[in-house]
C-alpha cells in the first residue's frame, strides 16, 4: 500500500527509544525465553509476600540452580540502542506483512514448564485446577483408593489427553449432591439431562460424571470438558481449596492435611457471583476518581461514576495488573501477562463528562521532541515554566512560546486546571494539516450498502426487508451533536455474479443502474451521483429501495461473488477520496468465477489434528491483500451473514476483522424469528459512534514497551496500529514487555494516541494516559491484578495462536501458565500450607473458574460436531472484545426468574453459571452477550408460566418463539425489563431462545 501522500514529519514517524525493534520471539506461545526454567528464578526464600501470616516457603524441593541463559534474555538495554528508526510509511511493505500481524507464535512452548520445579508445585497446581474444572460442575470423581496427589511426571504433561477412565472415575459412586440451597433443595436431583441446544449452542455441562456429552453442533456457553481433565483427573483426589481471606458463604478454610476420599465441594470454589456482588456492594454507585497512579478500578461489572482526574477512565483502558514488576526477571518469575485492554472510543454515560477538545490552532499539539509523546499530566514543568521534562523518555524540552505559563509554589502551571491536557487522563486535540493525508483536510466518510440479490435472499424476503428498513434507518446516520444533518454520504450496490451500481443523484427522477460484469477487475462506473447526501437524494433513494426487490424478483441466479464486492466498495471510496464503511448483506459461499472464489473445504477430519489450524485460516490470500488495501484507504467492512450452510467464515470474515468492521451471523435466517435481532443489529451498527482512517500508537515510559497487539487491526511495522475504522465497541489488547528496569518512583506510564477522522470529516487525536505503579515485591503485583482483563488477554492471545498452533498445545499453555502464576504466588507470597491446598491470591480468586470457561469455548475445543463456521465466527468476535463483553461472554449471566420480586427495579442476584444450579422448580435466564435463553424447569410455578407466556401450563408453551409475548402482567413486564437491561450497552442484539428446555424430573 502506498500512503506517500503523508507529510514528511508525520506524527508517528519518529524513532522512539525502546520502540522499533521487533523482538524475535515474543508471545506466550512459543517464547523461547520461557524455556529457561521460570521457577528456577524464584528467590530461594524470604518473606516477599505481605499477605497472610508468614511468607515462608512451603515445603518442596529446593529450587534448582540458576537456569541456563535463554536465547533471548530480557533486560537488555541494547533494545534501545538497537531500535532502528521506524518510518510511518516505509515504502513498499514486506511481502508477507499481513500475515505478520498475527504471526509471532512459535510452537515450542510446551517445554517451558517442564523444569524440575514444574513437576512439583506447578504441576500439582495444574492438577488442582483441573480438579476444579471437573468438580466445579458437581461431579465427584475421587478415586476410591487414591492416595494424596503425587506430582505428575514431566512426561505426563506431554502425553496426549486420554479419554476419561471409567475404572477410576467410578461414575456415581462418589457423587455428593450439591448442597441444599433455595434453588436446589435436598430433594433435587443433581442429575440433569443435557440441555436442548438449539442453533448450535450448548448449555452448561451436566453435573454428573456418567454423562456423555451429546454431539454439539456449536458451542458457546461453557459446555463440555476440556481435555486436560482426562489427563489429570485421576491425580486430583483430595485436592482441597483454600485461599487467603477465606470465602464468604463457603467453608471457612479447608486447610489441613489432604483427605483423599473427599471430593471438592463446588461451593468451596470461589464464586464469581460473590466476587461481582462484593465489588458492587463496596464500590457500586460511587464516584471513582482517577487521581492516583496504579489504583485498581472497580470491576467491569460494577456500575459507578468515573471522574477523570489525570488518568484515563477504566472505560477506556483496563490492565491485567495496575502494578508492574520492576524487572523482567520478576515478570518472568510470575508469568502474569502485562497488558492493557484499550477501548479508545468507549461510550461515556451521560452522567460523566465527555472528552474535551483542545485546539492549538496552527501550532498543533505540543509534543516531546524526542519520543513525540503528547502533552499530558506526566510532563514535569521546570525552570519557571520555560521547559518541561517528558515523563516517557525524560527528554527536557523547551516550552513553545505560545504555550508558556508561570508555575505556582509547588511547581505546577498556573493554568493547570484550565487545560485538559495538563490535568486529565483523556482528551482530544484538533489535528493540523500535518496529520492529514496529502496535507489536506479529509472528506467526510461515506456508507455504502451492498446487498446480495441472489435467488435465496430474494426468496426469503431478506432483500425486501433490508430495503424497507433502510428507508427509516438512514434518517439516523451519525452526526455531530451541533450539526443539523449528517455529513455522511451514502451509496448503493446490489450484486450476485455481477455488480450493479446505482446513480441516485438528487436531480434524477429515477435512479439509474449500471452493471459491471467484469468482476475480475472491478471499476467504478460512475462517480457523480453514486455517493450522495441522504437528505438531498431522499426521494430517489426511496424510489430505488422500493424497486430493488422487484428488480430481481425473477432472478434465478444462485452464484455470488464476494471479494469483488469489497473491491468495488473500496474503489468507490478511493475515487471519492473519503474513508467509509461498507455494509454487506451476504448469504452464500462465493463460488462464481472471480477473485476470492471459495470452495467448500469444511474438512472435519482436520479437527483434533495438528492441521486443525487450517480451518481458522483464510482459504486464499486474496482476502489478506484486500484487507490491506482497505485499511490503506480507510475502508471498513461490516458483514451481515445469513448462512444456511458452510460459507467459510474464516475467509469471508477476514476483511471485516482486519478493517475494524463487525461480523454478524444469523444461521438459517427465518424472517418471523430472526428479523428483530437483525434489524436491531443493523440499526445499532449504522448509528454507533465511530472513527475512521485511524492510526493508534501506544507510547510507554522507559523500561518497557508495547510488543504485541490484538484486535481489528493491521500493522505494517512494529508500532503503528492501523485501523480502517474503530467504533465504540472495539478494543485493542496490547501486551507489554520489559526492556529495562522500571522504577518504583516513576512508575510505568502509558499514552495511547489515536489519530482519526470524525464522522463529520475532522482530523483529530484522541489521547488516553494511564499511570501504573511498579514494585519489586511480587505480592504487590498479585494484589493489583484484574482477572477480567487477564481473561480478555488470554482469550485473544490464544485465539490468535489457533491460526498457527495445534489447539492441544494452546490449551496446555493456558492451563500451565495459570498454574504457574498461582504457584509463584503460593511459593513467594502465601503462608505455608499443605501441598494439596490450592492457594489463590485475592485478585485471582476466580481465575481458575474463568480459565475453565475459556477452555470450554468452542474455539479451543476440538470437537468435530461443532460447526467450523461457528468456531471461526466466535474466534473473530472475541479478538475485538473489550473487558465487559469478554467477561459476559466467557462467564454468562444466569438469573433465577422464579424468585423475582416484581416490585424491585433491580436485576435479581445471579447464581453461579453451572447446570447444577438449575432446579426443576425454577425458571432461569441465561445470557452471554450473543444469545439469551429462558430455561424452564418441569415444575416451574404455573402462575409464573401464565404470567410470562399467557398459557395455562408448561405443555402449552410455544417452543418456537424467540420473543416473549407482551403480557400485561407484572411478571411479564418485569422479565422483559430485565432482558432489556441485560441487552443494554451490548454490541450485539442477543438472539432469544425461549423456552430453552423442559426438564423432566429425575432423568
Ligand atoms: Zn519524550
Amino acid at each position: 500500500m502506498s500512503q506517500q501522500g503523508y507529510v514528511a514529519t508525520p506524527p508517528y514517524s519518529q524513532p522512539q527509544p525502546g520502540i522499533g525493534l521487533s523482538p524475535p520471539h515474543y508471545g506466550h506461545y512459543g517464547d523461547p525465553s520461557h524455556t529457561a526454567s521460570p521457577t528456577g528464578m524464584m528467590k530461594p526464600a524470604g518473606p516477599l509476600g505481605v499477605t497472610a501470616t508468614g511468607g515462608m516457603l512451603p515445603p518442596g524441593p529446593p529450587p534448582p540452580g540458576p537456569p541456563p541463559p535463554g536465547p533471548h534474555q530480557f533486560g537488555q538495554n541494547g533494545a534501545h540502542a538497537a531500535g532502528h528508526p521506524q518510518q510511518r510509511f516505509p515504502g513498499p511493505p514486506p511481502v508477507n506483512n499481513v500475515a505478520s500481524s498475527y504471526a509471532p507464535y512459535q510452537p515450542s512452548a510446551q517445554s517451558s514448564y517442564l523444569s524440575p520445579m514444574s513437576t512439583s508445585s506447578v504441576t500439582q497446581l495444574g492438577s488442582q485446577l483441573s480438579a476444579m474444572q471437573i468438580n466445579s460442575y458437581g461431579s465427584g470423581m475421587a478415586p476410591p483408593s487414591q492416595g494424596p496427589p503425587g506430582p505428575l511426571s514431566a512426561t505426563s504433561l506431554q502425553t496426549p489427553p486420554r479419554p476419561p477412565q471409567p475404572s477410576i472415575l467410578q461414575p456415581g459412586s462418589q457423587v455428593l449432591p450439591p448442597p441444599p440451597t433455595t434453588l436446589n433443595g435436598p430433594g433435587a436431583s443433581p442429575l440433569l439431562p443435557p440441555m436442548y441446544r438449539p442453533d448450535g449452542l450448548s448449555g452448561p455441562p451436566p453435573p454428573n460424571s456418567q454423562y456423555q456429552p451429546p454431539p454439539l453442533p456449536g458451542q458457546t456457553l461453557g459446555a463440555g470438558y476440556p481435555p486436560q481433565q482426562a489427563n489429570s483427573g485421576p491425580q486430583m483426589a483430595g485436592a482441597q481449596l483454600s485461599y487467603p481471606g477465606g470465602f464468604p458463604g463457603g467453608p471457612a478454610q479447608l486447610a489441613g492435611p489432604p483427605q483423599p476420599q473427599k471430593k471438592l465441594d463446588p461451593d468451596s470454589i470461589p464464586s464469581p457471583i460473590q466476587v461481582i456482588e462484593n465489588d458492587r456492594a463496596s464500590r457500586g454507585g460511587q464516584v471513582y476518581a482517577t487521581n492516583t497512579r496504579g489504583q485498581i478500578p472497580p470491576l467491569v461489572t460494577t456500575d459507578c461514576i468515573i471522574q477523570d482526574q489525570g488518568n484515563a477512565s477504566p472505560r477506556f483502558i483496563r490492565c491485567t495488573t495496575y502494578c508492574f514488576p520492576c524487572t523482567s526477571d520478576m515478570a518472568k518469575q510470575a508469568q502474569i501477562p502485562l497488558a492493557a485492554v484499550i477501548k479508545p472510543f468507549a461510550t461515556i454515560p451521560s452522567n460523566e463528562s465527555p472528552l474535551y477538545l483542545v485546539n492549538h490552532g496552527e501550532s498543533g499539539p505540543v509534543r516531546c521532541n524526542r519520543c513525540k509523546a503528547y502533552m499530558c499530566p506526566f510532563m514535569q514543568f521546570i525552570e519557571g515554566g520555560r521547559r518541561y521534562q517528558c515523563g516517557f523518555c525524560n527528554c527536557v524540552n523547551d516550552v513553545p512560546p505560545f504555550y508558556f505559563q508561570h508555575l505556582d509554589h509547588i511547581g505546577r502551571r498556573l493554568d493547570h486546571y484550565e487545560k485538559p491536557e495538563l490535568s486529565l487522563g483523556s482528551y482530544e486535540y484538533v489535528a493540523t494539516l500535518d496529520y492529514c493525508r496529502k496535507n489536506k483536510p479529509p472528506n467526510p466518510p461515506a456508507f455504502i450498502f451492498m446487498i446480495d440479490v441472489s435467488y435465496s435472499n430474494i426468496k426469503n424476503g431478506l432483500v425486501k426487508l433490508i430495503c424497507e428498513e433502510l428507508k427509516t434507518m438512514l434518517e439516523k446516520l451519525p452526526k455531530e451533536e451541533q450539526e443539523e444533518m449528517s455529513a455522511i454520504r451514502v451509496g448503493f450496490i446490489t450484486y450476485n455474479k455481477v455488480l450493479h451500481f446505482f446513480n441516485v443523484k438528487s436531480n434524477l427522477a429515477q435512479p439509474q443502474m449500471m452493471v459491471v460484469t467484469d468482476v475480475g477487475e472491478v471499476f467504478v462506473p460512475l462517480l457523480d451521483g453514486f455517493l450522495v447526501n441522504y437528505q438531498e437524494s431522499q426521494s430517489v433513494i426511496h424510489n430505488l429501495l422500493d424497486q430493488i426487490p422487484d428488480m430481481f424478483a425473477d432472478s434465478n441466479e444462485n452464484e455470488t461473488v464476494f471479494a469483488p464486492v469489497i473491491q468495488a466498495g473500496m474503489e468507490a471510496l478511493k475515487a471519492a477520496d473519503c474513508p467509509g464503511k461498507l455494509f454487506i448483506f451476504h448469504s452464500s459461499l462465493p463460488t462464481a468465477e472471480a477473485p476470492g472464489k471459495l470452495k467448500n473445504r469444511d474438512d472435519k477430519k482436520l479437527v483434533n489434528t495438528d492441521k486443525e489450524k487450517i480451518l481458522f485460516q483464510p482459504q486464499t490470500n486474496v482476502y489478506d491483500s484486500l484487507a490491506k488495501d482497505c485499511v490503506a484507504h480507510g475502508c471498513s467492512v461490516t458483514l451481515f451473514l445469513f448462512p444456511s450452510q458452510y460459507v467459510d467464515v474464516a475467509s469471508l470474515g477476514l476483511v471485516p476483522q482486519l478493517t475494524g468492521g463487525t461480523l454478524y451471523k444469523y444461521n438459517n435466517f427465518q424472517m418471523h424469528l430472526d428479523r428483530q435481532q437483525f434489524l436491531n443489529d443493523l440499526r445499532n451498527d449504522i448509528e454507533k459512534k465511530i472513527g475512521f482512517d485511524a492510526i493508534m500508537r501506544v507510547r510507554t515510559s522507559t523500561g518497557f514497551r508495547a510488543t504485541d497487539f490484538f484486535g481489528g487491526i493491521l500493522m505494517n511495522n512494529t508500532t503503528d496500529v492501523e485501523m480502517a475504522a474503530i467504533d465504540c465497541d472495539k478494543a485493542v489488547t496490547v501486551e507489554f514487555k520489559h526492556d529495562d528496569k522500571l522504577s518504583e518512583d516513576t512508575g510505568a506510564l502509558i499514552q495511547c494516541a489515536v489519530l482519526y477522522t470524525t464522522i463529520s470529516g475532522q482530523r483529530r487525536l484522541r489521547i488516553h494516559n494511564l499511570g501504573l505503579n511498579c514494585s519489586s515485591q511480587l505480592a504487590d503485583l498479585y494484589k493489583s491484578c484484574e482477572t477480567d482483563a487477564l481473561i480478555n488477554f488470554f482469550a485473544k492471545s490464544a485465539f490468535k495462536a489457533v491460526l498457527h498452533q495445534p489447539l492441544k498445545v494452546i490449551r496446555e499453555i493456558l492451563v500451565n501458565q495459570t498454574a504457574h502464576m498461582l504457584a509463584c504466588y503460593r511459593k513467594n507470597c502465601a503462608s505455608p500450607s499443605a501441598a494439596s491446598q490450592l492457594i489463590l491470591p485475592d485478585s485471582m480468586k476466580v481465575l481458575p473458574v474463568y480459565m475453565n470457561c475459556l477452555l470450554k469455548n468452542c474455539v479451543l475445543l476440538s470437537r468435530p460436531e461443532i460447526s467450523t463456521d461457528e468456531r471461526a465466527y466466535q474466534r473473530q468476535l472475541v479478538m475485538t472484545m473489550g473487558v465487559a463483553d469478554s467477561q459476559l461472554f466467557f462467564y454468562p449471566q444466569l438469573l433465577p426468574i422464579h424468585t423475582l420480586d416484581v416490585k424491585s427495579t433491580m436485576l435479581p442476584a445471579a447464581v453461579r453459571c453451572s447446570e447444577s444450579r438449575l432446579s426443576e422448580e425454577g425458571i432461569f435466564l441465561l445470557a452471554n452477550g450473543l444469545h439469551m435463553f429462558l430455561w424452564l424447569g418441569v415444575s416451574s410455578p404455573p402462575e409464573l408460566i401464565q404470567g410470562i407466556f399467557n398459557v395455562p401450563s408448561f405443555a402449552h408453551i410455544n417452543t418456537d418463539m424467540t420473543l416473549l409475548p407482551e403480557v400485561g402482567n407484572p411478571y411479564s413486564q418485569q422479565l422483559r425489563m430485565i432482558m432489556g437491561i441485560i441487552q443494554q450497552k451490548r454490541p450485539y442484539s442477543m438472539k432469544g431462545h425461549p423456552p430453552l428446555r423442559k426438564c423432566k424430573a429425575g432423568t
